[in-house]
C-alpha cells in the first residue's frame, strides 16, 4: 500500500478513509471506493465511462501516446509549498518537477490515461488520484497550495471548482489558475496562423479547440475568484515580448483583453 493513500478523505462527507484489502471505505457515511492499478479511484460508474472517453480530447499532450517532458515553468510558484494539489493536473507534466524537489504532489485528474502516464515518470512524491475537481478527497485545509492550470476554459461552470479548492487550501495556503484568453483563443490564434500560413503554407491554420467552452477575460476571472472568497496576490497577464516596451502606455481595458495570450492569477482565502 502506498503510504499517500492514508492521507485521502471521504469526497463525501470527509471523514478519513480506512484502506483495506485493496480498496477504501469510509467508516461515517459507508461508501466505498476502488483502486485501479495503484490509483485510487473517486469517480461513479457514470463519469468513469465519460471521462475515460474524453481522456484524450482532455489531454492534448496525450496525443499519439507520448507525454510532454516535465516543465519548470509552473513550478516556480510552488517553492514555499510542501503539500502540494495539481487539480486536473493530467500526466502531471506540470507538477512532476516539484515533486522531483520532494515536495508532496498530489495530481488530481478524471482521465484516467493520463494517470497511467504520471505513473511511467516514476517519481515517488508524485501521487495520481482519479477524481473530478469539484469533488475534492481531502479534508478541509490540507493543501499549502494548489495548480490549477488550462482547467477553468473547459467548465461550463468553474465556480464550484475554485470553491472546492478553497475548501482544501490552508488559511494561509496560495492557489495558482492559469488560463487562455477569450480573444486570443478564439480569434488571435486564427489571425496569427493565417499570415504566417500566408507566408509558408506548411504552417497550418489554427483551428479552434472545441472543448474550450469557458473562455474568459480577465476581470471575468477577477470577478469569479471574488466570488469564491479569494483575494489576488498577483497577476500575471502573459504576451507578446514585443509588446514589452508600450505595453504600460495601453490603456489596461484593451491590452488585457485583446493583447494578451494567457494570464495567470496567484490567489488566497479570504478569513
Ligand atoms: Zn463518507
Amino acid at each position: 500500500m502506498e503510504k499517500y493513500y492514508q492521507n485521502l478523505s471521504c469526497p463525501d462527507c470527509k471523514n478519513s478513509l480506512v484502506f483495506l484489502k485493496g480498496s477504501f471505505s469510509c467508516p461515517a457515511c459507508k461508501k466505498g471506493y476502488r483502486l485501479e492499478e495503484g490509483i485510487p479511484v473517486f469517480l461513479n460508474d457514470e463519469q468513469w465511462e465519460k471521462w475515460q472517453k474524453e481522456d484524450i480530447v482532455y489531454n492534448p499532450y496525450l496525443q499519439g501516446g507520448h507525454f510532454l517532458s516535465s516543465t519548470d515553468f509552473y513550478a516556480k510558484y510552488g517553492r514555499s509549498w510542501q503539500k502540494v494539489a495539481d487539480i486536473g493536473g493530467g500526466d502531471g507534466v506540470n507538477s512532476a518537477e516539484l515533486a522531483e524537489e520532494g515536495k508532496d504532489v498530489y495530481v488530481l485528474n478524471p482521465g484516467f490515461l493520463a494517470l497511467q502516464k504520471l505513473q511511467k515518470r516514476g517519481i515517488p512524491g508524485l501521487h495520481p488520484i482519479c477524481c473530478e475537481g469539484e469533488n475534492i478527497p481531502f479534508a478541509d485545509e490540507f493543501f499549502d497550495g494548489v495548480l490549477n492550470i488550462f482547467v477553468i476554459e473547459h467548465l461550463s461552470d468553474p465556480f464550484p471548482i475554485l470553491k472546492e479548492i478553497r475548501r482544501v487550501l490552508k488559511k494561509e495556503g496560495e492557489a495558482v489558475i492559469g488560463t487562455d484568453n477569450r480573444f486570443y483563443d478564439k480569434y488571435g490564434k486564427i489571425i496569427k496562423t493565417s499570415l504566417l500560413h500566408a507566408f509558408n503554407k506548411n504552417i497550418p491554420i489554427h483551428s479552434p479547440n472545441k472543448t474550450h467552452i469557458n473562455l474568459m477575460m480577465p476581470k471575468d476571472l477577477r470577478s469569479i475568484l471574488k466570488k469564491a472568497n479569494f483575494e489576488i496576490t498577483k497577476e500575471e497577464i502573459l504576451r507578446p515580448q514585443y509588446l514589452d516596451p508600450v505595453w504600460g502606455s495601453i490603456p489596461k481595458g484593451l491590452r488585457e483583453e485583446f493583447m494578451s495570450g494567457m494570464f495567470i492569477f496567484t490567489c488566497k482565502p479570504i478569513k
